[in-house]
């Protein structure tokens, strides 16, 4: 069993989906009363995982009732159709926006080798699979499911991505966030608790949106937060005040990148590198004005690879907004 799992109260399991490595990304198993919700799925490399957890609660795909990816970005629906394929009694819910994709991923696969290349595509998500369209379910803006007797409302939450919504579980009165309550890895640690970060991955990033689907979240009162990356996080002001900071501040590091380029005889691949190093530089001035307990160089390493994807999510943003 991964080191990374973790049982909650109200029958919640937290499985480490080992998306490209340990402690990268988050898959959620909900149980009620002999029933199960999959909440994210990780790649189709992490159906494994999730079969060895179930079998160790006694449980087996044919009693999952329903697979729900937050959004379609891959490392979160990447193994919709490898789950819906072994659980043959799951209804997959997802977003309106996404829904398509999931019926028919070859635009999500062709998207997502443009980036990656097609070798590291086949290590990172494998084979993905169409998912049968009778049995997608569409949740539109404001969206309710009787999970087994239990209320799981879901909230259209647009900003890191138009095909996102969160889903609130009344019972344990926690929002499984997705992307959309940012970034906050347990090894981000400082004196003064977690860095929690935006996640402005391409292609869809608006931060004005995302700033109002965070509200929307909070509107709630949500007691617990379960992030995709990674884990549960208590949404304290201090908290939610750092990840709304951060949108605002990756947003002006862009802005400002967009003007120091301008007229500049540079190509938009120095510009993304450019953004990279202004967020690292804003995340580790954070990190320390939250009191370091770490060395830089670590706290650097762990934010390598979420402020790549930033940059190029900014990027992205910058060039089809017309500044
Ligand atoms: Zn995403």
């Amino acid at each position: 069993m991964n080191r990374n799992n973790k049982n909650y109260n109200h029958g919640i399991t937290m499985i480490d989906a080992e998306y490209a490595q340990s402690g990268i990304a988050s898959i959620y198993l909900l149980e009620q009363a002999g029933q199960v919700a999959i909440i994210e799925t990780g790649t189709t490399h992490s159906v494994p995982y999730v079969d060895e957890v179930l079998a160790s609660k006694g449980l087996s795909f044919d009693d999952v009732a329903y697979v729900i990816p937050t959004h379609v970005h891959l490392d979160h629906a990447g193994g919709a159709g490898e789950f819906m394929h072994r659980c043959k009694n799951a209804k997959l819910i997802v977003h309106p926006f996404g829904a398509a994709h999931m019926i028919d991923p070859s635009k999500l696969i062709a998207g997502t080798i443009a980036v990656y290349g097609e070798k590291l595509f086949k290590k990172f998500y494998g084979e993905i699979r169409p998912v049968d369209a009778s049995r997608v379910i569409e949740a539109p803006g404001f969206f309710k499911v009787d999970f087994n007797g239990r209320e799981l409302e879901f909230y259209d939450t647009p900003g890191h991505a138009r095909h996102h919504f969160c889903v609130y579980d009344i019972q344990s009165k926690s929002i499984f966030t997705g992307d959309t309550f940012g970034i906050g890895y347990p090894q981000l640690m400082t004196k003064q608790g977690r860095l929690i970060f935006a996640a402005t991955t391409p292609v869809q990033f608006d931060p004005g949106s995302l700033l109002q689907s965070i509200d929307c979240l909070m509107s709630l009162k949500p007691e617990i937060m379960y992030l995709t990356h990674f884990g549960e996080i208590t949404p304290t002001p201090e908290i939610v005040k750092q990840l709304k900071r951060s949108v605002r501040q990756f947003a002006n590091i862009a802005l400002d990148a967009q003007e120091y380029f301008t007229g500049k005889d540079k190509n938009s691949e120095n510009r993304v590198d450019y953004i990279q190093q202004k967020l690292k530089d804003y995340l580790l001035d954070t990190i320390d004005e939250m009191g370091a307990i770490e060395s830089r160089a670590f706290y650097e390493k762990n934010i390598d690879f979420d402020t790549k994807l930033n940059a190029q999510g900014l990027d992205f943003w910058l060039s089809k907004s017309a500044w």
